[in-house]
């Protein structure tokens, strides 16, 4: 029984989008909503409204007091939470917005009524601009609850304190509260709001806790009641019963299975397929160094960058990436330069005009725009290289033609990085990869964006979800093509998309001639598995079925009427 209510009957199932695979039981600890307070309530001294000049102040004091405690929280955090910590702290210190709010007390506006209209302001502005900002608008609204409640003296909104391992559950979760979780106490974080690529999503993804974004009615689950999460298919089934908590007790036990083989990926007749995994910062690579992975096959360095106002220097990045480096003390790590625009706005780089900015300036396009963005950034690496005496393979994102692979190759190798590739990720470097391949060493498909582009479909939306499916026939025709490619060149063909995740379409990617596959490092068990249970001859077959189909989903089904029974029992198929 699926459906979208508030009803609490035991079995009732809620559902959602998932984050991850991982399944969880446990009590439902909501997280302590916003302060529900009369727009016109007054600041109270001494017991009595306060005068306007005293109102500022508090007000001014309220802003300082929360930009101050956030800072003190990004300072106990690190990596991801830290930066996003200190980006809200930020928005708490900014001038701009505490003036306005100012401006309208000065004019005679109650402090609750202009601290909420200058938010919405910047809300509405943030949410236009699309992307990556408009997915901060929720650090925006934890900003806009903490001031009202520090100038009204009232306790912070947030999590309250565990004091079992607990699911969290809000309508949405700001990074600040996300921060807060006392992860020893944390099993699965829950939300009604919020997207599968927010924050809370991505740390949630970080941290290795199962998340679930967009399950309505789920606040309305008093605290206590005992649910089930499943990352894997999107659902919370309320009060789950024996059978299903026997049901997701197997799933751990299989997946703690899976994770005992750690050998280097391969079919099982022996033909090798680098298992890798992507990353987005230093910790990360610092995280992942203890996993059985082969290497770092997509860094997206943009990650790094996301929240800074101006371009990161020479050395700052150097430091970076030598970190990194350092950390897969010499496994090979493939990162790709600065993919800004459309979906990863940066704000020292991304075009503000584009109507259309997944067809815009983005990726390697803006060396058109900013030259000395990627030169700074392959001066960088060759620092590092150097420093750290390995050698990085480095590759462009959002290439269209073999002069642009060219013209990256020229000016990645005059830097003195020596292994130089491009990611097919536009129908048109798929369909002439053979001449892109001619021009550099190696190619690696953002099956993300292939499928956006090749679908003609916003990866950002979630309603159209099926047409932005790796497993369209049309996506698996410029996999093959390119794959094709690398054979003829005789030069490496990987995917670093999310569908190197998915352990039946590694099968067909495998079959169709890709030499690695990149995913999250928490990802890798499950597909190393499907790869070593299958030779290559099954791979190939599997990958000519479900070209073979007319339809997405009757490639899957055809793909998986040829896996044996021993991987569709490991991996619940
Ligand atoms: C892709 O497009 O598949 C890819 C790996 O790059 P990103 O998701 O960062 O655009
Ligand atoms: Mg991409």
């Amino acid at each position: 029984m699926t459906v979208q209510s508030t009803s609490l009957a035991p079995g009732t199932v809620l559902s959602g989008v998932g984050v991850g695979r991982r399944a969880v039981v446990g009590p439902v600890v909501q997280v302590r909503p916003a302060p529900v307070v009369p727009a016109d309530a007054a600041v109270v001294v001494d017991g009595s409204p306060a005068d306007r000049a005293t109102t500022r102040r508090a007000l001014e004091d309220a802003f300082a007091q929360v930009a101050a405690g956030l800072s003190e929280q990004a300072e106990r955090a690190s990596g991801t939470v830290a930066e996003v910590l200190t980006a809200t702290a930020q928005m708490a210190a900014d001038p701009a917005l505490r003036a306005q709010v100012l401006a309208k007390v000065d004019a005679g506006e109650p402090p609750v009524q202009a601290i909420d209209s200058v938010v919405a302001t910047f809300a509405a502005m943030f949410e236009a601009a699309g992307g990556y900002l408009a997915e901060r608008v929720t650090d925006l609204r934890s900003v806009r609850d903490r001031v009202v409640a520090a100038a009204l003296g009232l306790p912070a909104p947030g999590v309250p304190e565990l004091h079992e391992p607990s699911v969290v559950v809000a309508r949405d979760l700001a990074p600040a509260d996300t921060a807060a979780l006392d992860l020893a106490q944390v099993l699965a974080i829950v939300t009604e709001l919020g997207g599968p690529t927010g924050h809370t999503a991505i740390i949630a993804g970080q941290l290795g806790l199962p998340c679930l974004v967009r399950v309505t009615g789920v606040t309305d689950l008093p605290d206590g009641t005992v649910v089930a999460v499943d990352a894997a298919d999107g659902t919370v089934t309320v009060s789950p019963d024996d059978a299903q908590r026997a049901r997701f007790a197997a799933r751990a036990a299989a997946e703690r299975a899976l994770e005992q083989d750690t050998a280097a990926g391969a079919t099982s007749d022996g033909h090798p397929v680098a298992l890798m995994a992507n990353i987005g910062t230093a910790e990360d690579a610092e995280r992942i160094a203890g996993n059985p992975v082969q290497g770092v096959g997509l860094f997206r360095t943009e990650v790094l960058f996301l929240e800074r106002a101006s371009a990161p220097t020479r050395e700052e990045q150097a430091a970076v990436y030598a970190r990194a480096l350092r950390a897969l003390g010499g496994r090979k790590v493939v990162v790709r330069t600065l993919d800004a625009g459309a979906d990863k706005p940066l704000a020292f780089a991304t075009q503000p005009d584009e109507e259309n900015p997944a067809l815009g300036v983005r990726g390697y396009r803006q060396v058109r725009t900013h030259p000395e963005l990627l030169a700074t950034q392959l001066a960088a690496l060759a620092d590092a290289q150097r420093e750290t005496g390995t050698t990085p393979w480095v590759m462009a994102p959002m290439i269209a033609t073999p002069d642009e692979a060219r013209d990256f190759a020229a000016l990645a190798r005059a830097n003195g990085v020596a292994t130089v590739g491009v990611m097919v990720e536009i129908p048109a470097a798929a369909l002439r990869a053979a001449d892109i391949l001619a021009e550099v060493d190696f190619v690696s498909l953002g099956t993300n964006d292939l499928a956006q582009y090749c679908m003609a479909t916003d990866r950002l939306r979630g309603e159209l979800a099926d047409l932005l499916d790796a497993w369209q026939p049309a996506v698996l025709d410029l996999v093959a093509a390119t794959a094709r490619a690398g054979a003829v060149r005789g030069k490496p063909v990987g995917v670093c998309g999310e569908s190197a995740s998915d352990p039946l379409m590694s099968l067909v990617l495998v079959g169709l001639g890709v030499t690695s596959l990149s995913m999250s490092a928490g990802a890798v068990p499950a597909v190393r598995y499907a790869v070593r249970h299958h030779t290559l001859a099954q791979c190939q077959a599997m990958a000519a079925a479900a070209l073979a189909a007319r339809s997405a989903t009757l490639a899957r089904q055809a793909v998986l009427e040829l896996v044996n029974d021993e991987a569709k029992a490991a991996l619940g198929w």
